[in-house]
């Protein structure tokens, strides 16, 4: 197989870099770890507007199913803040797949612009992995639904123009078969939001709703379907959209500060150095099978959880070797004098075990690897 860049494509990636250069600035990469929120008005605008959000959004066809990975591939790499884009090209891409023609008119502008973001409602504080148990209610009254209950983790809600809702709407049908996913707007009366401070920097919410109503335009992909819709979102969201190569930054970063103390002659730090280089390059050829898979119009949802175990557990093993090899310096963090890499060595090393839980954690993915691919029997 032939993994190499069609002159197109390096065209492409080369546009990509040179927006980024201009708007990821040192400024927007403080205010993205200051605020906790992962997302750039100022680069999502002009992605927009070059139509690569179009063109990225998972079956819709509009580019060749490269450009997913490679957009996703560069953002991550320059350390961007990406992840609110990458949730709202998801969404973007259950819609194309679930939506009515009506809900592609409505919602699929905002998106496609990079005007607005789309948070997603699941999980709840004691549903995560088994979301299929969640109780957050919505009942029939007339021509409209009614919304009860509360979610946990809902990233970008505090940004956020949509939201993803998963409810129960049939008690009586088995826990999967009683689930209707809504795509409602976040500025939707009865709905509240209240920041989550995490470990890994990125600011997520607890989100409550109170009396919320919508209409039947507002239910994803059918009533009593939301397993289905759900579904369609993990396998976007695994191993997909960026999340993969998360380490390059900080290899970048530990590089550099480790050639200025001289560590670079250390068999050690060589060592490490070049297992994580290939790491990484293992993470980024699962990531674009992944996402071909997915930019083609189909579902990589067992080719998805593979690239997001193996790339997580890469991340994490790296953050924790540069951070060992930094001593005392990978402890210092962004701004304080001396820090192991500016800062990210500590970042990384808080921030990558986060990413073993969110999409799926990596016991959850491993079962679903052993129990599609493998043939083991079921857990649950
Ligand atoms: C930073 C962050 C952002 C997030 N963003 C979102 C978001 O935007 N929208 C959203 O809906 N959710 C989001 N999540 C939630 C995330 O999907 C859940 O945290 C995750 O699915 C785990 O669920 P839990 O936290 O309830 O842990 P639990 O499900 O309680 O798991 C606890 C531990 O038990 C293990 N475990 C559970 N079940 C099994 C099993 N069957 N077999 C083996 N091991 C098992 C897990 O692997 C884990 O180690 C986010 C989470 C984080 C941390």
């Amino acid at each position: 197989m032939d993994f190499s860049l069609s002159e197109e494509t390096l065209e492409f990636r080369q546009t990509i870099r040179d927006i980024v250069k201009r708007t990821v600035t040192t400024d927007v990469i403080d205010r993205m770890h200051t605020s906790g929120t992962f997302a750039s008005p100022e680069l999502n605008a002009e992605l927009g507007r070059h139509g690569f959000f179009e063109r990225a959004v998972p079956g819709l066809g509009k580019g060749d199913p490269i450009e997913l990975w490679v957009l996703f591939n560069e953002l991550e790499k320059a350390g961007a803040p990406y992840d609110g884009p990458a949730v709202a090209l998801m969404i973007a891409g259950v819609v194309n797949a679930l939506g009515t023609d009506e809900q592609k008119a409505r919602i699929m502008p905002s998106i496609i612009s990079g005007e607005a973001m789309v948070a997603m409602g699941y999980s709840e504080a004691d549903y995560g992995s088994d979301v299929a148990s969640i109780k957050t209610r919505a009942v029939k009254d007339g021509d409209e639904w009614v919304i009860n209950g509360s979610k946990m983790w809902t990233t970008m809600a505090q940004a956020a123009k949509w939201l993803i809702l998963l409810t129960r709407t049939d008690l009586d049908l088995p826990k999967h078969k009683g689930l209707t996913m809504f795509l409602l707007p976040m500025d939707t009366p009865g709905i509240t939001v209240e920041p989550v401070h995490t470990l890994g920097t990125e600011v997520t919410n607890a989100t409550y709703f109170d009396d919320v109503r919508v209409g039947d335009e507002a239910v994803l992909g059918g009533v009593n379907n939301g397993w289905r819709t759900m579904t369609t979102v993990l396998a976007f969201e695994r191993g997909v959209m960026g999340g993969s190569n998360a380490a390059v930054p900080l290899l970048r970063h530990f590089h550099d500060w480790a050639a200025s103390m001289g560590l670079l002659n250390s068999d050690v730090v060589r060592e490490r150095l070049a297992r994580s280089v290939i790491d990484m390059q293992v993470a980024a050829l699962l990531t674009q099978r992944s996402a071909w898979i997915a930019a083609s119009g189909g579902m990589p949802g067992l080719e998805g959880s593979m690239t997001k175990v193996f790339a997580a557990e890469a991340y994490q093993r790296i953050s924790k070797w540069c951070q060992q090899m930094a001593g005392p310096a990978g402890l210092l963090q962004f701004h304080e004098e001396g820090a192991a890499g500016e800062g990210f060595v500590e970042y990384d090393a808080r921030h990558s075990p986060v990413v073993t839980i969110y999409g799926g954690t990596t016991e959850i993915n491993r079962n679903n690897i052993a129990e599609r691919h493998l043939g083991l029997p079921k857990s649950r």
